[in-house]
Formats: structure tokens, sequence, C-alpha cells
């Protein structure tokens, strides 16, 4: 069986605390290998790694810093296949998908190749008599990413990329349910010529997280996971005086009003609500038809596509779907399709009895489908995370987008319609971070930045795109005065202009 330890001083080390997990291969049910679990000590050596590697890369021209990663994107894509079949057979999801989870990481790595340009300063001659005013970006040192198990190469990349273009070090600690792909992907840097201690992976649970936290020498940390950890990260990395972003879980309303073109919305509903198992930040997990016609057109077409989703192992290349990650995943969602029963929705669909045959231990499910469902009820108000889509009817456009706005959630919504005049009031009213209008799921691009809103995101700066830089330098300003505009004497007043 394959043993998983560190990536830490660009080498693969052996975990020493004696604690480890199993990885799962969802499609199969059985464990595939196991994971070291750092302890604290572990966790320092890291963070000394880092430390030291840091002050050469920090010194480094950024255009040679990115050059790095230049050579890294030349390595995934020769290795993309290989990692997407690993990412798929740790995680559940299907190749093709695991393929897109590659690719949107690889659009950060693109972006970080600009870096360069956004990490210019701002200089202004002349601002006093003989003085002249500069600002420049400085990398913060060491900072750590902690990140979730369901996009197990897009998110780490989302974090390392920027962070070492800015001439950072980084701890990376992924999810302990599918470390396979980060560990490569720290691997392919060292290949593409970091230098060993810039990035360095740790394996591990809350132990190694609150040791991150706890470190004095890690300047920031990036958080992506559930809601209650991300407040938890955020709340105890302040108390190490550390910049913190932490973003996350979610529940994405999909707005569909009367003058929707219903087949597209119909396709889009099914591949954002139950694609990748809806273990997706951004899929959709409520729709909300506005009118009784439009809900029950929506019923009616929805009813047999969800009934006729084709679930397989991640292997196949014509599953819409795959397992879920582990056995209690699986079971959680259930219990929530329990609770949705129990609450008084009417289950239109019930995906609980699916079994994959010849594939008995896997983790699978159907997929379900909620009608009638409330915002008083459990099922709609918190996260479910798992190929279940709740219907909740709405009496008028007003009441449809209340539902978003006022949920505890705020990461993304989407609005379907033909009519600009609503899509833009949507828009512009609507108490969520990403809006997508006839976009089911508004991932933004790179060169843009994500984030959600109220539970969906803790800290003031988005991941990726210009606020990665800000988030991951820190500005000096430089006030300069030469002799020649020096005047005679001492000045007691507060320098004005
Ligand atoms: P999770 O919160 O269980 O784990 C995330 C990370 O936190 C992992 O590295 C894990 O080891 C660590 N962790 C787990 N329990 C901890 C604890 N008690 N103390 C300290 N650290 C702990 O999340 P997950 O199940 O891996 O991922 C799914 C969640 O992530 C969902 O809620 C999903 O919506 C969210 N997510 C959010 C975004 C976003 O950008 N907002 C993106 C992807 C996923």
């Amino acid at each position: 069986m394959r043993s998983i330890g560190h990536f830490i001083g660009g080498k693969e080390v052996k975990g020493t605390s004696g604690r480890t997990a199993d990885v799962y291969e969802p499609m199969t049910g059985e464990i595939q290998a196991k994971v070291a679990l750092a302890s604290k000590a572990e966790v320092r050596a890291a963070v000394e790694n880092a430390k030291a590697a840091q002050v050469e890369w920090g010194a480094t021209n950024p255009q040679r810093r990115v050059r790095v990663l230049m050579k890294f994107l030349e390595l995934v894509a020769r290795d993309n296949e290989a990692l997407a079949e690993l990412l798929a057979r740790e995680h559940g999801k299907t190749i093709p998908d695991a393929r897109g989870d590659i690719l949107r990481g690889v659009e950060v790595v693109e972006f970080a190749l600009g870096i360069p340009q956004l990490m210019k300063g701002e200089y202004t001659e002349g601002a006093g008599p003989g003085i002249d005013l500069y600002s420049m970006r400085q990398p913060l040192g060491v900072v750590a990413g902690i990140t979730p198990f369901n996009f197990p190469a897009m998110i780490p990349m989302w974090k390392f990329a920027p962070a070492i273009a800015c001439g950072n070090a980084f701890i990376l600690k992924p999810s302990e349910r599918d470390p396979g792909v980060p560990m490569k992907l720290c691997e392919l840097m060292l290949e593409a010529g970091l230098p060993p201690g810039v990035l360095n992976c740790v394996n591990g649970d809350k132990e190694a997280v609150d040791a991150i936290l706890d470190d004095p020498d890690i300047r920031a940390v990036g958080f992506v996971g559930s809601s209650s950890i991300a407040q938890y990260i955020y709340q105890r990395a302040a108390a190490t005086n550390k910049r913190a972003q932490c973003f996350g879980g979610a529940k994405n309303h999909a707005i569909i009003m009367p003058d929707a073109d219903m087949d597209q919305t119909v396709d889009a509903l099914i591949g954002a609500g139950f694609g990748a198992a809806g273990e997706r930040c951004m899929a959709i997990s409520v729709a909300v038809p506005v009118g009784k016609t439009t809900a029950d057109r929506l019923m009616e077409k929805m009813i047999p596509r969800v009934e006729s989703l084709k679930i397989g192992p991640s292997t196949d290349p014509n599953a819409d779907f795959g397992p879920l990650v582990t056995k209690a995943a699986l079971d959680r969602v259930k219990d929530y399709v329990e609770v949705g029963i129990k609450e008084g929705a009417k289950l239109a669909v019930d995906g609980r009895g699916f079994k994959m045959q010849g594939y008995e231990k896997g983790f699978y499910m159907g997929g379900c489908l909620f009608d009638n469902v409330t915002k008083d009820m459990r099922i709609y108000k918190e996260e479910i995370f798992g190929p279940v889509l709740s219907v909740v009817r709405a009496k008028d456009y007003d009441e449809a987008l209340a539902l978003p706005s006022d949920h505890d959630y705020g990461n993304g919504v989407a609005i379907f319609t033909r009519d600009g005049d609503a899509a833009r009031d949507f828009t512009a009213r609507v108490n969520v971070g990403m809006v997508g209008i006839n976009v089911p799921i508004p991932v933004p691009v790179a060169y843009y930045t994500f984030g959600g809103w109220k539970k969906s995101g803790f800290g003031d700066l988005n991941q990726y795109g210009p606020d990665s830089v800000r988030f991951y330098t820190k500005t000096k300003t430089v006030t300069s005065r030469w002799p020649s505009g020096v005047k005679e004497g001492a000045d007691f007043s507060i320098p004005t202009s």
C-alpha cells in the first residue's frame, strides 16, 4: 500500500508523529494509501525550511521567480493525464472533471506569471520641496494555505502560485482525504527549478492546522473549507497577528424567471447541481422558480433528467458523476435526505438506493430532487454537499431575490432570464459575492477574483486575481529628501504638503 509522508525542504519525508489516516478510493471503497498526520514538530520543521529558503527567494528578481512557474506549467501539461487519474481515484470525481480541476488551477498559475507587473510600486516626484515618494510591495515571508478535499489540484494552485510569485515561501496543508495530487504538485515545482524549502507540504488534521495557526513565523494563512472551520481559523490566526482569508461553505441559489429558456435552464441546473456529485462550493443546491407555472414546468422537465443521471466509477468517461469522497460523506448526505422528508419536503426523485454494479463497496448514490422546500427547513438552511437539489417555490421576483440575500451563506447565485432589466436589478441588489446571469457556476476567470460573502468568506481580500497580490505582499512607503531640498533649521510642526 502507498504511504504518503510530507514534502519538506525539497524532499518527501516520512512522518514521525506515528499517526496516519486512511486514503480511500471512493469508486471501490478500498483503502488505497496511508497518509502521515503531522505533529507540531513536523510543522515546525517545515517552517524552519521555509524561513531559510525565503530569504534568497524573496531577493530573487520577480521575473526569474515566475520563470519557475512557467516551467511548472509545462510539467503539469506533460503529466496532466496521470495527475487527472490520481485525482479521480482519490477524490471520486470523473476524469474529465478532474482535468477541469487541474485546468482551473493552471489558469491561476498563468495569471501569476504577470505578477511582476502587479507588484510594481508607485512613485511621485516632487511631493514636497525636494521630496520624492515611492512605495514598494514586499513579500510577507512564510505563508500557509489550508485546503479542502473537493478541489485537490485547483485550490492548492490558487494558493501557492501567487504567494510564491510574490516572493514568499509556502506551507501547504491539503486535505488528508486526497493528498496525492498536492504532493505531486510540490514535486513538479521542485523539478521546475524552485529552490528546496520554498514550497512545503505538511499532511495532517487539526493538530497540524493548529500548529500552523499558532506558529509565530507564519505571517498569513489562506483557508478554504467548511464555514465553521473557516471562522475558527480566522479567529485563531488573528491571535498570532496573522493576515487571514478564510473561505467557507455555500448554498447557491438559481432563480428561474418565468421568461427563462426552460431547456437551457434545466441543462444548467443538472450540470451545476449534480456535477462532481454536488461536492463543489459553487454547486447549485437550491432552485427558485418564480410563479407556480414556472415551478410546474421546471419540475416536469427536471424529474426525468434527475432520474436518468448516469452515475459511474471515476474512470468511466461517460459517467455524469462518480461516488462521494468517503462513506462518512455519503451517510451524511443520505441523512439530510431523511431530514428533508421528515421536515415535510416532497422527495420527487430518491437516489439513495442506487448501487453501482461491480463496485458495491463504493460510495455511490443517485441524484435526489426535493420539491416544496421552505426556508425554515434544515435542508434549506444547511450545506448538504451532495447530489441533492432543493426546489423552493417563490410567488414573485421580490420573494426570490430575498431568499439568497437573506441566507446565511453568500458564495454564488445565478438568475435565469431573458429580461435585461430583471438581471440588472438582481445583480445590483442580491447580497451574494459572485453572480451568474444565465451562467450556473459563475467562478470568475483567473484575472478577476474569487470570494463569497457572509458565512462563505471571512476576511476582506479575495483569492487569486489582483487581490492575491495584495494579500501576499505588504506595502512599504518611502519618503525621501536630498540635501538640495532641505531648509535650514529644525521644524517642530507636523510636516504638511
Ligand atoms: P473541511 O472544513 O472539513 O476541511 C478543510 C480543511 O480544514 C482540511 O485541510 C482539513 O484537514 C482541515 N480541518 C478539518 N477539520 C478541522 C478542524 N477541526 N480544525 C482545523 N482544521 C480542520 O472541508 P472539506 O470537507 O475538506 O471541504 C468541503 C467544504 O469546503 C465545503 O463546505 C465547501 O463548500 C467548502 N469549499 C469552499 C470553497 C470556497 O471557495 N468558498 C471552495 C471549495 C470548498
